[in-house]
């Protein structure tokens, strides 16, 4: 039996490249060339489910198969093999038999034999052509990315399209083939589904509908708003609907995963497609940052200030990273005065209100508070579960989760939709690979690392952190909210007001100091900064504040 030693290591390698390829806005790109799955392990290798073995030996061609096998290796400390295994293959053989006796490294891919020599395709030719031109569809879009949209439009005009057509009779042939089925084309049902994917890729490429900085499916469609999301969801659309003239700036922030950067996105894709003309920008901060440094060291500022300062939309991301960043500021604060007295439209997003950004000049600060400020809250019960039915179905594989699974989610995923989603992606891949039907012990067992059921199930409350803090220290919770300044009562309050930051995110520093006897947000600031400093050099501190977290459950 499979050992599952380097399951996690294979989630974990996937995961890291997918973010390496999100990070560069290339994750169409990862969906094609990182379609694997974990099947099983041994000591030194691990067997993982591939799309087709056509797709693999395109993989081992492109790269794709080296990278995940050395961010395996990496991740794991040592070399292990990789074993590809076609899905196909998988479902008729349906493991056990094939496994190896434990502990007997198995070298030898069995289930493919990649060791072999290459199958002689008729097509491989046409295959290799159409690999080239998606590799040359990637590298156009990195272009336009990177800013060189002119060149990389004039590429397309005299390469792309001529290898787009032959790209498309390629596809047109094998199509044909699939409706021929006594002449075989030799590939498995996975990749003539990858194939007709392509093919809609082409149609939509050509008809302009996607922008090729957004990702398509980050759309007001695939957004579900509930209660903690409806005002910056309908504010959001109004914006794209009257870009540079409802709001502007617009400023969306909250924690991590609510979904800043697909409603961010939402705006864009709409303008892009009642606008084709409309420049449009997404980039992070982080990017917007890098790319500026870059200008500098190569004498190219004259290129970057015309390139975001002539734009009609710019979507920045994550603008927290710009703290300290002070050169950077200084030119942002001019792009945003063009593009703003253009009357184009400023969308920004952080992952709190800009009053708690430091390390900003006020100037700028003023900009981006200037238009809409907007918060998303993590979601309720009813729009979790509303959230997770939409991405069963959006996956459109016809997979069912029982519905006491989706529940069993929901009722347990409370922080944010980013970890809602990537339970729900491992529920149908569980249905995707193994065949079995799910149930919720089943499901219980593959979440048992999200979801901790000794954790108490009530969120805390400001109210329990306080009454934990005033029991640890003997003294009463009025003491913490209260004005005396006497050090045996400083000391709990500091501590109270740095594990209420700590735990409840989404209170801003203006809400914490309301709880805590209508304090002033600066002297919130400077408790958390103190707590902070002295965690940092004593760990006893550390120690009691990691207790305190736990003991507020009980307080609910
Ligand atoms: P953030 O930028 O706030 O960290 P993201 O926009 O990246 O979060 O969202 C994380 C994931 O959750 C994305 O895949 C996004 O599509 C999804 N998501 C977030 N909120 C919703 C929602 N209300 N409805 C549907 N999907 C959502
Ligand atoms: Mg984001």
């Amino acid at each position: 039996m499979s050992e599952q030693i380097y399951k996690d290591f294979f989630e974990e390698a996937l995961n890291q490249i997918r973010e390496e390829y999100a990070a560069n806005g290339r994750e169409d790109y990862f969906k094609v060339w990182f379609n694997l799955g974990y099947v099983e392990d041994t000591l030194d290798t691990i067997t993982v489910s591939i799309p087709s073995e056509a797709m693999w030996k395109l993989m081992k061609k492109n790269g794709s198969a080296e990278e995940i096998q050395n961010k395996i290796d990496e991740l794991a400390g040592q070399k292990i093999t990789l074993i590809p295994a076609a899905k196909r293959a998988m479902k008729s053989e349906e493991q056990p038999q094939s496994q190896p006796p434990q502990n007997v490294p198995q070298k030898v891919p069995q289930k493919t034999p990649l060791n072999e020599e290459e199958p002689k395709l008729s097509n491989q030719e046409r295959f290799n052509n159409a690999n080239d031109w998606l590799t040359q569809e990637i590298e156009r879009r990195k272009k336009i990315e990177d800013g060189d949209a002119g060149a990389a439009a004039a590429e397309e005009e005299s390469e792309s399209l001529q290898a787009g057509d032959d790209y498309q009779s390629y596809i047109a042939q094998e199509l044909q083939k699939q409706s021929q089925p006594q002449k075989s084309s030799g590939y498995d049902e996975e990749y003539q589904k990858f194939l007709s994917q392509e093919v809609q890729k082409l149609n939509t490429k050509t008809s302009l509908t996607n922008h090729p900085m957004l990702r398509d499916d980050y759309t007001f469609e695939n957004f579900i708003p509930g209660a903690n999301s409806q005002y910056a969801y309908h504010a959001s659309q109004r914006a794209a609907e009257n870009p540079g003239r409802e709001y502007n700036p617009m400023l969306i922030y909250g924690g991590v995963g609510l979904g800043k950067t697909h409603l961010m996105q939402a705006i864009g894709n709409y303008i892009f497609a009642h606008n084709n003309d409309a420049r449009i920008c997404y980039i992070s901060a982080e990017s917007f940052t890098n790319e500026f440094t870059y200008s500098l060291q190569t004498k190219t500022v004259d290129k970057f200030k015309k390139k975001y300062r002539s734009l009609d939309v710019l979507l920045l991301d994550d603008i927290q990273f710009f703290e300290g960043k002070e050169a950077t500021q200084e030119e942002l604060f001019h792009t945003f005065n063009e593009i703003y007295d253009r009357k184009g439209q400023l969308v920004f997003t952080c992952d709190r209100p800009i009053t708690e950004i430091q390390g900003i000049t006020d100037r700028l600060r003023t900009r981006f508070s200037r238009g809409l400020n907007i918060d998303l809250q993590p979601p309720e019960y009813e729009t979790r579960r509303a959230i997770l039915e939409q991405k069963m179905n959006s996956q459109g594989s016809g997979k069912k989760i029982p519905s006491d699974v989706i529940d069993y989610i929901a009722q347990n995923i409370q922080s944010n939709v980013r970890d809602l989603e990537s339970c729900m992606m491992k529920m149908l891949g569980y249905c995707d690979l193994v065949g079995q039907e799910l149930t919720i012990d089943i499901a219980r067992e593959l979440l048992k690392d999200k979801i901790d059921e000794s954790a108490p199930a009530g969120a805390v409350t400001v109210e329990a952190i306080q009454q934990a803090v005033a029991k640890y220290y003997g003294i009463k919770q009025a003491d913490i909210v209260g004005k005396k300044k006497n050090k045996q009562y400083v000391l709990p309050r500091q501590i109270a007001i740095y594990i209420t930051r700590d735990m409840l995110r989404e209170y801003s520093l203006k809400d914490i100091g309301y709880e805590f006897g209508g304090r002033d947000h600066t002297t919130i600031l400077s408790a958390i900064e103190k707590i902070t400093t002295q965690m940092k050099i004593n760990p006893t501190t550390e120690a009691v504040v990691k207790q305190l977290e736990k003991d507020a459950h009980d307080f609910v």
